[in-house]
């Protein structure tokens, strides 16, 4: 008994397809945060709450008037608008 066993090769037909990598533009949508500017200049960073008197902590400029703050600068004060300087009063000891 002879078994003919026809060996057919077997052609795989596979067809090489180039793994095309679709390009997955991952956009990160990076959302902005707006940028909030949170100023904290104002004019209550010059007073000073105490008790139920508004105290002010620093003079107005005699040259601009009031609502012009004068910076302290130690052992005096500037006005950061016209540039008037005015020296502090002598600490009264005692
Ligand atoms: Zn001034």
């Amino acid at each position: 008994m002879s078994e003919e066993t026809a060996e057919k090769p077997t052609e795989k037909l596979v067809e090489e397809k180039p793994e095309e990598k679709p390009e997955e533009k991952a956009e990160e949508k990076v959302e902005k945060p707006e940028k909030v500017e949170k100023r904290k200049k104002g004019v209550f960073h010059h007073y000073k709450v105490e008790g139920e008197e508004l105290k002010r902590l620093l003079p107005f400029c005699e040259r601009c008037g009031p609502g012009y703050f004068m910076a302290d600068h130690g052992d005096r004060y500037t006005c950061g608008h016209c540039g008037f300087t005015r020296y502090k009063p002598a600490e009264a000891s005692g």
